[in-house]
C-alpha cells in the first residue's frame, strides 16, 4: 500500500496534476494506493478557524469564509470582478493571519518563511526534525495519524513542485519518521527533479529520506514496488486518475482537469531557459494518446476547462485538438509560431475550445528575441496576436526583463510593442531575469551568489550592459506599469490565482 501525497502550499484551484498521474500508473498495475491532497485540506483547515486576529476584517473575512468559498465554486461569480476580488481577499486574510505568529508570509499561492529558507538545506533538515513548527501541524498531524492508522502503508511519497512547498513538505516527512520509522518515504517532483540535475549535487537529505527521485517518478516507484515496467518499444504513458482527489472541493467554477502532454521542450533553445540548463529531454505523450486520454478523462470527470501543463503545446498537439476536439474549453502554454499567424487556424483553434493560450513573448525588441535564441519573429508574434483576438482567443503574454541581451532602450521597446498590441493582450506576466546557476549563460557572465542557499538555482550577476536588477525594478515600477494600457491589462489580472482562474474571466466563459 502506498500513499501519495500533494503538500502545502500552491494554489487550491486544481488538483495535483503529478500524483494523478501515479495514481493513474499505480492503478494500471493493480496497486492499492491512496492519495492526498494535503495542499487543498491544510489550507481548508485553516480557513475554518481558529479565528487568528480579533480585527475587523479578519472577524468579517471568518464570518462570511464559507459564502466566500461557495462563491468561487459558483461561475457567476467571475462575472462580478469586485465580488471574486472580495472572495479572494477575505479567504486569503484568514490564511495570512493564521500564519502570522510563526513569523511565515502564507497566502493561497504561497508560504515564505522570515527565518528559515526552502533553498538551505539545514532549514529543511531543521523542518524536519521539528514538524510542530509548522502552522499546518495541527491538521497534518490529526490527517496522517488518521489515514496511517486506517490504511498502514509501506511506502509514502511525497511530490515537491514549487518552492512554497518544501518546508511543510519535511515537516511532513518528519512527522512519518518519528512515528512510523519503519515506512519507506520517497521525495519526488519538479523541484527534486531541478536540485538533482545540478552538477555539483549531493544528496543532503541521505539520512532523513529513503529515496529521492528525478523527473517522471512513475517507473521508478513501480519499480519500488516489485513492477518492471518496459519502456521499449515505445514508453508507457499513463492516464492520469483523478478519482481519488476530491473533484468538487477546488476553488474554481468547475472542476479543472490538468494534464500533461509532454516534459521538457520542443523547442528547448531559449539562453534564459532553467528548462535547457537542466537539461530536461523532452518527451511527448503522442498526441493520438493525448486525445484518447483527453476524452476518457472528460467523460469521467465532466471539467469546467481543461489545463494543459506543457511547457509548451506543440503545433502538432494544437493540430490534433482542432480535428479531435476535447468538447471542453482548454487553455495552457505554447509558443508564437507560424500556424498561429494564419487566422483561419486561428479561428479553428477556437472552435476546438481553446479560450487562453499563455505565450512567452519576451521581450519587443527583435535584437534581444535574436541574442537569448527565443526564436520568434516580432512580425509573426504580431500577426498571431491579432488572429488571436479576431478568434476570440485570450492571450496572457509573458515579458521577461534584464536579460544580458537587453538595455534600458530595448525595455523601452518592449514597452511600445506591447502598448501598440494592448487590445490583443488580455493578461500581463512581468517578470525580472534570474541567471539559471549552471545554465551556458552563466558561464559567459560575472556572477555572484545572489541567495544563500546551498539548493539555489539561480546566481547573481553583473549585467554586462549595466542594466542591473535595481535599475530593471525602478523601470517597470516608474514607467512600464505606469503607462495607462499596460496598467488597465494588470489590473484585469485575477488576484492570486493569476493565470490559473484567468480563463474564467473571458469570452469563452462570461
Ligand atoms: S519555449 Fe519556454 S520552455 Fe521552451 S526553451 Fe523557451 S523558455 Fe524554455
Amino acid at each position: 500500500m502506498m500513499l501519495l501525497i500533494h503538500p502545502p502550499v500552491a494554489k487550491p484551484c486544481e488538483p495535483p496534476g503529478g500524483i494523478a498521474k501515479l495514481s493513474g500508473a499505480f492503478g494500471s498495475h493493480g496497486i492499492a494506493h491512496s492519495v492526498l491532497d494535503a495542499n487543498l485540506e491544510g489550507l481548508m483547515y485553516v480557513i475554518d478557524g481558529p479565528l487568528a486576529a480579533s480585527d475587523r476584517w479578519t472577524t468579517r473575512a471568518f464570518r462570511n469564509r464559507r459564502k466566500h468559498l461557495r462563491a468561487l465554486k459558483d461561475p457567476a461569480t467571475y462575472r462580478t470582478t469586485d465580488r471574486y476580488r472580495r472572495s479572494v481577499s477575505d479567504l486569503n486574510r484568514l490564511v495570512e493571519m493564521a500564519a502570522r505568529r510563526w513569523s511565515i508570509q502564507m497566502s493561497l499561492a504561497n508560504y515564505q518563511d522570515s527565518i528559515r529558507s526552502p533553498l538551505r538545506s539545514a532549514d529543511l533538515r531543521y523542518s524536519f526534525r521539528n514538524p510542530e513548527s509548522n502552522p499546518f501541524y495541527e491538521y497534518f498531524s490529526g490527517r496522517l495519524t488518521e489515514l496511517l492508522d486506517r490504511d498502514q502503508p509501506g511506502m509514502i511519497g511525497i511530490s515537491l513542485n514549487y518552492l512554497s512547498q518544501a518546508l511543510c513538505a519535511f515537516a511532513m516527512l518528519g512527522f512519518i519518521r518519528r512515528h512510523w520509522p519503519e515506512v519507506a518515504l520517497v521525495l519526488g517532483g519538479g523541484l527534486i527533479t531541478s536540485w538533482m540535475q545540478q552538477p555539483a549535487w549531493q544528496n543532503p537529505f541521505s539520512d532523513l529520506v529513503d529515496h529521492l527521485i528525478a523527473g517522471p517518478g512513475e517507473t521508478e516507484l513501480l519499480s519500488l514496488q516489485g513492477i518492471v515496467v518496459q519502456q521499449s518499444p515505445e514508453p508507457q504513458h499513463y492516464r492520469p486518475d483523478y478519482t481519488h482527489l476530491p473533484g468538487a472541493d477546488y476553488l474554481a467554477p468547475g472542476f479543472i482537469l490538468p494534464y500533461n502532454a509532454s516534459t521538457g521542450c520542443y523547442w528547448n533553445r531559449c539562453a534564459f531557459c532553467p528548462e535547457r540548463a537542466e537539461g530536461n529531454p523532452y518527451r511527448a505523450v503522442p498526441v493520438e494518446r493525448v486525445v484518447a486520454h483527453l476524452k476518457e478523462l472528460v467523460d469521467q470527470t465532466r471539467p469546467a476547462l481543461i489545463h494543459l501543463l506543457d511547457n509548451a503545446v506543440s503545433p502538432a498537439l494544437m493540430e490534433a485538438l482542432v480535428d479531435q476536439p476535447p468538447q471542453v474549453g482548454w487553455y495552457g502554454f505554447t509558443r508564437f509560431n507560424r500556424r498561429l499567424a494564419q487566422p483561419a487556424f486561428c479561428r479553428e483553434l477556437k472552435e476546438s475550445g481553446c479560450v487562453m493560450l499563455q505565450i512567452g513573448l519576451e521581450s519587443g525588441d527583435q535584437q534581444v528575441l535574436d541574442g537569448e535564441q527565443k526564436g520568434i519573429d516580432l512580425d509573426l508574434a504580431s500577426r498571431a496576436l491579432q488572429n488571436l483576438k479576431d478568434a476570440g482567443i485570450a492571450t496572457y503574454v509573458y515579458l521577461l526583463f534584464g536579460t544580458p541581451s537587453e538595455t534600458l532602450t530595448q525595455a523601452r521597446a518592449t514597452l511600445e510593442f506591447t502598448v501598440r498590441h494592448a487590445d490583443a493582450i488580455n493578461f500581463l506576466n512581468l517578470a525580472i531575469f534570474n541567471l539559471p546557476i549552471n545554465g551556458q549563460q552563466a558561464q559567459q557572465l560575472q556572477t555572484e551568489m545572489l541567495y544563500d542557499g546551498d539548493l539555489s538555482l539561480y546566481t547573481g550577476f553583473h549585467h554586462p550592459r549595466g542594466w542591473n536588477r535595481s535599475d530593471v525594478r525602478q523601470f517597470l515600477d516608474r514607467e512600464f506599469k505606469r503607462h495607462p494600457a499596460i496598467r488597465q491589462i494588470l489590473r484585469r489580472d485575477p488576484p492570486l490565482f493569476t493565470s490559473n482562474h484567468a480563463p474564467f474571466f473571458t469570452r469563452g466563459f462570461i
